[in-house]
């Protein structure tokens, strides 16, 4: 049998369609997912939206629209931009699917059958931005450190709770006996320093939020908008695909997949998923990209002008898997320009030119590999790396060229070996795969061989 892989992103809100802040984790989803898949391996991507919560709820109002409507409009909007980027998901989910409601009704019927649900009050503060019970410990001059433009509301309400502290133990151990379960190690630390504070219960239900899924037989509850959406992994896959390889995520959900969703797993009895990882955050010309901000840019808009495959190769190069990166239309444009017109479009076009003019006759491509670094290098989530060393390669084969120069020889003089260069060029465009899908296949077809000919060039150049 093949080895499968999961992946899962995040699911966004709906209180609005998502912006390129958003598009990161899901182009890097896309990636792995691409991978293991021309690994020969069984692969699941799911991706989708969280259609339930306050947030949801408000923008709804706000924009005067029937909430069935909106969640519709949002979710169809979502679609589209991430059919811009071309990415490969599996199931795009959304949390008012049926399915997905009875998997949490049965996933909340067996934390209470293990005693985990209590009902109880809560008195302390929220915010809207996260959908999350926070403490006074979490504030940074009064705010939410990722939604510094909202004051957190006082909340006095009656809840369900989940038995969290319950687990506390539990999650110290799994964090400290498995590195690999959260990634990258900086973030693990940080959520062993707030286990080391303690941990509280945590409310698991809202009396004042109506689009949520009813807590059963106490209709007058819905379930916690987080509760409710992380059961979406177990819900968007076939059953066999559980637990997940991967979940990909920012870094301002880490506390809810790295600490309340394994509690809830182990509550239930449920297999955890193995690997936790969090990237950091795009800022878009040194600011928060956000609606209150008003800069926010859609991937549709960044594709218009540079193409799903400049977008895509743009921010898996310089992307924030690591650390906060500032982008700027600039910047993209000068990588588009030197990277890909210039580096891999000249290229291409460079070769295809001299096999038409010398006539060069091949034999037909045959299977290849991917290059030994990048398996290595991408299980450790270093795009980057994967990209330069393919862009190495890329370079090459230009001095190769260069050196050859066999545009000033004809016939017997030619010391050119047209194989060599042409397989060059086919193990590129195998590699490049999952990262520029559209232009490796654009590369595999014009150098299938027997005969090459020149095509309109990959990149034009962007004035
Ligand atoms: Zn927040």
């Amino acid at each position: 049998m093949n080895k499968k892989f999961y992946i899962t992103t995040a699911i966004d809100y709906i209180d609005d369609v998502m912006h390129i802040g958003h598009a990161y984790q899901k182009i890097v989803a896309d990636v792995l997912a691409r991978y293991h898949r021309l690994m020969g391996e069984k692969v699941f991507f799911l991706t989708g939206v969280d259609e339930h919560g306050g947030k949801a709820e408000e923008a709804a109002k706000k924009a005067r629209v029937e909430f069935k409507e909106w969640a519709d409009k949002i979710s169809q909007a979502n679609k589209k931009q991430l059919q811009s980027l071309n990415i490969s998901f599996d199931r795009f989910i959304r949390t008012t699917d049926q399915n997905h409601e009875k998997t949490v009704v049965d996933f909340w019927r067996r934390v209470e059958k293990k005693g985990d649900i209590y009902l109880g009050k809560y008195v302390g503060i929220y915010c809207q931005g996260c959908e999350g019970f926070i403490t006074k410990k979490d504030l940074v001059k009064g705010k939410c450190p990722y939604h510094p433009t909202k004051t957190p509301r006082r909340l006095t309400e009656k809840n369900y709770f989940f038995r969290w502290s319950k687990y506390e133990d539990f999650l110290k151990n799994l964090l400290k006996n498995h590195p690999e379960f959260v990634l990258p190690e900086s973030r693990r630390n940080e959520m062993l320093a707030f286990l080391n504070q303690g941990l509280e219960d945590v409310p698991i239900s809202r009396p004042s939020v109506k689009w949520g899924i009813p807590v059963p037989d106490d209709p007058d509850h819905t379930i916690y908008v987080w509760f409710d959406a992380l059961i979406n992994y177990i819900s968007g896959a076939p059953k066999d695909f559980w637990p997940a390889d991967l979940h990909l995520l920012g870094k301002d959900n880490l506390r809810w997949h790295t600490l309340l969703w394994p509690a809830m797993l182990k509550s239930a009895g449920l297999e955890l998923p193995k690997t936790v990882y969090a990237h950091d955050f795009f800022t878009l010309n040194g600011q928060k990209i956000s609606k209150s901000l008003g800069n926010i840019i859609r991937p549709t808009e960044l594709v218009k002008k540079f193409g799903t495959d400049g977008v895509r190769y743009y921010f898996i190069k310089y992307g924030p898997i690591a650390r906060d990166v500032d982008l700027t239309l600039e910047k993209l444009k000068e990588v588009y320009n030197a990277d890909l017109a210039n580096g891999l479009g000249n290229l291409v076009a460079r070769v295809a030119k001299l096999c038409e003019i010398y006539k060069v006759h091949i034999g037909k491509s045959g299977s290849y590999k991917f290059y030994p670094e990048i398996s290595e290098i991408l299980g450790k989530f270093r795009f980057e790396e994967c990209l330069k060393n393919i862009w190495e390669k890329i370079s090459n084969l230009d001095k190769y060229l260069d050196q050859n120069k066999p545009w000033e020889k004809s016939g017997i003089n030619q010391t050119i070996n047209w194989v060599n260069l042409i397989e060059g060029i086919r193990e590129i465009a195998f590699n490049l795969q999952p990262f520029l899908p559209k232009t490796a296949e654009k590369i595999k077809k014009q150098f299938q061989g027997p005969k090459i000919k020149s095509e309109k060039p990959l990149f034009p150049r962007l004035k």
